[in-house]
């Protein structure tokens, strides 16, 4: 099973370039597709949905283009929008039937059996006779992810699940993802580089509508070892800091100001080896120092997303 996206592009009537030629193939398994606000990622998820076509490009599930065939697609898709509405005056197990009802589950028999066992799979089957409006962030995410399965889809689209949930439930959320099944594809679109960290064996990121990366995180991550140093400096240096070296990060960390450099050899003025990781890559392409494609990016500072 592979989802193939092909030079698609999307300008919406505003002028804004929200797709700018992404061409990506998306094998079986969970896919990050990582970048900061206003990437394009939930453009491109929604298009991928079926929910708004592309102006150019293709995109097809192994043999179904999207485009063509959006009731086939719907057929074979979960999607958990970014901005999930509820009715809040309803219960858990009414709305997942009833979403079952919309999937096309006709018989009353199969709902209950599906809407029980996706109320199980999501930790909500004890909480199942209490209205939605009451769910907390995350019981509403696990929610969202319930009714996303319905009908055992093969393609399942999350947008940004995690953001707004502490860190308890970001890590069951993660634990429900993990356990859907490797058979399937499953995009988690997010700005949260440990999302991707934690879950995801293939992942892009995006910027400006265009892909700046994509690959396996291991070998990513592999690959920028050894070119990341870092110090502590004072707030007030920062600008020198960014003129003088390739500043790919700068954070507060216990009330000083860390900075992560990319170098090929360590740098003169107190810097020591920093262990990269996924986000010392994320930060690396966003700088415009990395890529599967060459980047018109010369800013050699990122900020935190
Ligand atoms: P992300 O999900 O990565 O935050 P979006 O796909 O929501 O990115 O947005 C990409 C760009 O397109 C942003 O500049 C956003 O302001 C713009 N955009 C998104 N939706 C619309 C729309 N319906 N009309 C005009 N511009 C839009």
């Amino acid at each position: 099973m592979e989802l193939r996206i092909e030079h698609l592009s999307k300008q919406y009537s505003n002028g804004v370039q929200a797709l700018d030629d992404i061409t990506l193939t998306i094998p079986a398994g969970m896919f990050g597709l990582l970048g900061p606000n206003g990437a394009g990622k939930s453009t491109l998820m929604r298009t991928l949905a079926t929910l708004q076509d592309a102006d150019s490009g293709t995109t097809q599930l192994d043999a179904i283009d999207i485009r063509t065939h959006k009731d086939d697609i719907r057929r074979l898709l979960g999607y958990l929008p970014q901005d999930f509405g509820l009715y809040p005056k309803v219960t858990a197990y009414d709305l997942l039937e009833h979403f079952a009802v919309l999937k096309g589950i006709d018989s009353r028999k199969e709902r209950k059996e599906v809407v029980d066992g996706l109320l199980h799979q999501t930790n909500l089957y004890n909480v199942k006779n209490k209205h939605v409006g009451g769910f907390s962030g995350g019981m509403r995410q696990r929610f969202g992810i319930a009714q996303a399965l319905i009908g055992n889809p093969k393609l399942i689209i999350v947008d940004e699940p995690t953001a707004g949930l502490d860190p308890e439930e970001r890590v069951r959320f993660h634990n429900l993802l993990s356990d859907i099944g490797s058979d399937k594809i499953v995009i988690l679109s997010t700005h949260i580089v440990e999302d991707v960290a934690d879950l995801c064996n293939n992942m892009a990121v995006i910027n400006k509508g265009k892909v700046i990366l994509k690959g396996e995180p291991l070998p990513l991550i592999d690959a920028i070892q050894g070119k990341i140093w870092k110090r502590f400096i004072e707030k007030s240096e920062l600008v020198q800091f960014q003129q003088d070296y390739k500043v790919i990060s700068s954070r507060l960390t216990s009330g000083r100001t860390l900075i992560h450099v990319y170098a090929d050899h360590q740098p003169e003025g107190g810097f020591t080896q920093a262990h990269g990781n996924l986000e010392d890559v994320y930060f690396t392409a966003m700088a415009g120092l990395l890529g599967t494609e060459p980047s018109a990016a010369h800013s050699t500072h990122a900020q935190a997303a």
